[in-house]
């Protein structure tokens, strides 16, 4: 996936230790920096004021520093916060902000669009932009705190607790730059945030699940979102190369944090995986796994061809789950006026509007829901 030049904000700690070291500064300069960029989500190289402006200008000299350029704020009231970010090449992303009590969590994106192409989803049915590179994945969450201090939302270092990698894109189709972008969250003299507190959420690309729960050690969650091969091969294409069986079977053998389990997201779609017959096939697929499933009641989005579930049925089919030993939650619906809420569209003429098919698919995704 091309990308333009290496930008500051992507370095690894070890990647700034070594341009410190190259410049022929003290080794403490490189923390300065690092704490700069990562935990007060410094915009330029200009607001690092403890670091004397002639080592500013040789920083500036070697690698860029871009941020987030906040595109949009969408509050809705249930205190959910959308905001839509332009990058430095013109691609606009988004993440979800959702308070709750006792904790705030930021869903991010991890891509332009997504190459998976699940059919429900109005990610999905934009194609692939390009990868989010790492410093993109973790300036969301730097670009929210900040947002969050001024709005008046939680207190500092950091008013988010909690990450989930649920926004637009697959986040193991860009494994690479996740990783880097988990080990910045995770550190230190970066945000310090919980590998408790933080979920990376797949629609199932099973040969990089192992080695993600080897090199990684924060929280998986599993997009099941039907129980059969026959409905999961329509939903979501991918299932054709890696089927129910080797999703479950890497499910089964992930290398897991003791006291862990697996979040197992299913989007309830009416009529088509939403049947007390889906609710107890659900129970049998994921026996034996330590798990937790997630019911995530549909997001209508004109033009895909779905619809949510009746009343009454997502409790039921929570209920079977339940009475077969399942841990079950049905995820609240959040930021459903400002389109929000998972996989939603927001505007009219969105990238996923039918009446835009063909237009740009890449440059508008104002309007477009996150997928998270
Ligand atoms: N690509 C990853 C992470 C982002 S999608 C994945 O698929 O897991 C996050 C979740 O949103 C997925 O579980 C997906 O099934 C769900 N989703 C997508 N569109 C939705 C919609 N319109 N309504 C409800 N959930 C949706
Ligand atoms: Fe991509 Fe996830 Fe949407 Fe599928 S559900 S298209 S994997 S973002």
């Amino acid at each position: 996936m091309p990308h333009a030049v290496a930008d500051l904000r992507s370095l690894s700690r070890a990647g700034v230790d070594a341009l410190v070291a190259r410049l022929g500064e003290k080794p403490y300069r490189a923390r300065q920096i690092f704490r700069w960029l990562h935990q007060k989500g410094a915009a330029t190289l200009d607001e690092m004021s403890d670091l004397p402006a002639a080592l500013r200008a040789r920083i500036a000299a070697e690698i860029p520093l871009s941020a987030l350029e906040r595109a949009e704020e969408r509050r809705s009231a249930d205190g959910t916060i959308k905001w839509t970010w332009r990058t430095v090449d013109g691609k606009l992303i988004e993440s979800v902000y959702m308070p709750e009590t006792g904790r705030k969590t930021l869903c991010v994106s991890t891509q332009a669009g997504c190459a998976v192409g699940c059919t429900f989803c109005m990610t999905g049915t934009m194609g692939l932009s390009r990868n989010l590179t790492s410093g993109e994945i973790v300036d969301q969450v730097a670009r929210a705190n900040r947002r969050l201090l001024e709005l008046g939302e939680g207190a500092p270092p950091r008013p988010l607790t909690n990450l989930v990698f649920m926004g637009m894109g697959e986040p193991l189709h860009n494994y690479d730059n996740v990783k880097a972008a988990l080990e910045v969250l995770l550190s230190e003299d970066g945000p310090n945030f919980s590998n408790r507190h933080v979920t990376v959420s797949t629609a199932g690309i099973v040969p990089e699940m192992r080695r993600f729960g080897e090199e990684t050690d924060v929280k998986l969650a599993v997009s099941l979102n039907a129980t059969t091969d026959e409905v999961r091969n329509a939903l979501m294409p991918l299932n054709r190369r890696w089927p129910l069986r080797d999703l479950l079977a890497a499910c089964r053998e992930f290398p897991m944090k003791k006291g862990r389990r697996i979040t197992f997201e299913y989007v309830l779609l009416g009529g088509v995986n939403d049947s007390d017959e889906d609710a107890v096939r659900l129970s049998r697929l994921v026996k034996g796994i330590p798990a937790k499933v997630n019911l995530i009641p549909y997001n209508e989005n004109p033009g895909l061809g779905f619809r949510a579930p009746e009343p009454g049925r997502v409790e039921a089919f929570r209920d079977r789950l339940v009475a077969a030993n399942v841990t079950a939650v049905v995820r609240r619906n959040r930021g459903r006026d400002i389109a929000a809420a998972c996989g939603q569209l927001a505007a009219e003429g969105g990238p996923g509007d039918p009446r835009r098919r063909g237009a740009d698919r890449t440059q508008t995704l104002t309007g477009r829901g996150s997928a998270g």
